[in-house]
């Protein structure tokens, strides 16, 4: 394809490149795309190439990123500059929209993950010899992963040293408003998304679209609501599961419709400030995470701790399937596997509790949950994702150790103490007393028969005994390590 020659009297546009930083307001690269004073081309790759190390989104992402990018475009319009959507390999396409509009700048966001990394380097590089640079903006995190070391300049494996080294070294910044008008530049192809097919065809998507409003707008009006309700009781408030203790801002931060600096802000000005220090430690378990994903990348696949490397996992097809229909015959387990599938979301407690029976009880590895909460998380985050299942497997940085293994049956009676949790998600044990909520097969016959419920019939019997699979835990861990505590 011809390069478009750039006249004297006509500007070169600039390419404004969304990646997972789909808003307006507070997003660098937008800003700097409309204080360039040239015509803008916003644009979107879908980049489903197999190209290594990059990673296709899993379902429930491409469910939320269809909505999102629907929002996106209509806040374009409204500001005169249409958003052009490409769908390939990300190098070939932003190279290829270089050559067809003449562009003399890209502006993106600074992404962490190894694929984007991957796909930065090799488009600077094809630059090299071209009028056209790359910029990249920090778009979707509070700080630059790397800029943050120990006091040897080694990065960090635990979190509180690298919270209190965060805290010293990153300054709040106020967010910055949206750009009142980007110039348009001559017409783009742009593929139509109804095209990408992103939508499931078997409608499984109900309970998302009752509960969540991808875009810039519906992240605001989570945030809002969070900081008027709940964020004063959010020390307490977000490990129980069956209220609404914690912000559900993690797809809408995940997909970049709202800046963790305007979170970090936000919160701030909550009346009261009673979890306003706590929940912004969870921003901070945000930023280690891309710190982890960015030093580690090998993270994403193989466990950080070496002596994990070969761990005794089992092979349990009956047993990972039960998990994640949310039929193990445990009560908060499949209560958190339930939610999972309705809203392509889980409570945090909750992914703690079904994460660990997966590879502690069942012995299954760490990677295979991590890919199905890829596949069904509508916030499935890379970082995110992997540094959290190494923690809970104890293979990861900072991790809980392996040895410490969550009673799936205590964690409920602790976290969901009238079950209302599981009665939510798990029906069939509605009419259950309290006493046996979280553990039906204690319950006598005739309190089961009062509540319709018949073990093994109506609701599966556990899927492991959890003495038996704890035993079994900390014997493969004896054997990995050679230690069994
Ligand atoms: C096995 C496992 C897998 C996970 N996978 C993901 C994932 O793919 N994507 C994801 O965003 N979170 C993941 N988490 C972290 C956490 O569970 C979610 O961020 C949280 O439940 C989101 O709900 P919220 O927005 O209401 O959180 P809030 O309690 O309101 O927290 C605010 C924000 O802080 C961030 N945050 C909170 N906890 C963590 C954490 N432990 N690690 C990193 N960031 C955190 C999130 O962006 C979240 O939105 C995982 C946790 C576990 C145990």
């Amino acid at each position: 394809m011809a390069r478009v020659t750039k006249s004297k009297t006509k500007q070169a546009p600039v390419l404004l490149w969304f990646r997972r930083d789909l808003r307006l307001t507070d997003q660098d690269a937008v800003a700097a795309a409309a204080e360039s004073g040239a015509p803008v081309i916003p644009v979107f790759i879908l980049d489903d190439s197999d190209r290594k190390p990059q990673r296709a989104i899993g379902g429930a992402a491409r469910w939320w990123l269809h909505h999102s990018l629907e929002s996106l475009a209509g806040s374009l319009d409204k500001l005169g500059s249409p958003l052009i959507l490409r769908r390939g390999d990300a190098v070939e396409t932003i190279l290829a929209l270089v050559q067809e509009t003449g562009a003399e700048a890209i502006h993106t966001g600074f992404m962490p993950d190894p694929g984007d990394r991957a796909t930065d380097k090799a488009i600077a590089e094809a630059l090299e010899r071209q009028d056209c640079r790359l910029h990249r903006h920090r778009t979707a995190l509070l700080h630059d992963p790397h800029k943050i070391k120990t006091q040897t300049g080694n990065p960090f494996r635990v979190f509180t040293p690298f919270s209190k080294a965060f805290e010293a070294q990153v300054h709040v910044r106020p967010p910055a408003p949206a750009p009142k008008h980007l110039i348009p530049s001559t017409q783009t192809k742009s593929d139509k998304l109804a095209d990408w097919e992103l939508l499931p065809t078997i409608p499984w998507d109900k309970g998302m679209a009752e509960e969540w409003t991808p875009g810039e707008a519906g992240a605001g009006v989570r945030l809002a609501d969070f900081v008027a309700d709940a964020v004063n009781d959010y020390e307490k408030g977000r490990d129980i599961p069956g209220d609404a203790g914690t912000s559900r801002l993690s797809p809408h931060l995940h997909w970049g419709e709202i800046s963790p600096w305007q979170v970090w802000e936000v919160v701030g000005e909550a009346k009261g400030h009673g979890g306003v220090a706590t929940y912004r430690r969870e921003l901070i378990w945000r930023e280690f995470a891309a710190h982890l994903l960015w030093h580690f990348p090998q993270i994403t696949d193989q466990p950080l701790r070496p002596e994990f490397a070969e761990f005794p996992w089992r092979e349990d097809h009956a047993g990972e399937t039960a998990w994640q229909r949310g039929q193990t015959g445990i009560p908060i387990v499949d209560a958190g596997m339930r939610e999972l599938w309705a809203l392509g979301w889980m409570h945090n407690r909750v992914r703690m509790i079904v994460a660990s029976l997966l590879v502690k009880h069942l012995l299954i590895p760490w990677k295979d949950g991590e890919n199905w909460f890829w596949d069904t998380l509508v916030d499935a985050d890379l970082a995110a994702n992997c540094v959290n299942w190494q923690w809970v497997a104890g293979c990861g940085a900072d991790a809980a150790p392996f040895f410490r293994i969550f009673n799936p049956v205590l964690q409920g009676k602790k976290f969901d103490p009238s079950g209302r949790y599981v009665r939510d998600w798990v029906p069939e044990l509605a009419k259950l007393p309290d006493a046996y909520i979280h553990e039906p097969w204690t319950a006598p016959e005739a309190v089961l028969r009062a509540a319709g419920v018949r073990l093994g019939v109506t609701y599966p019997m556990p899927v492991v005994d959890l003495a038996a699979g704890r035993a079994r835990a900390l014997a493969a861990l004896k054997q990995a390590t050679g230690r069994g505590s």
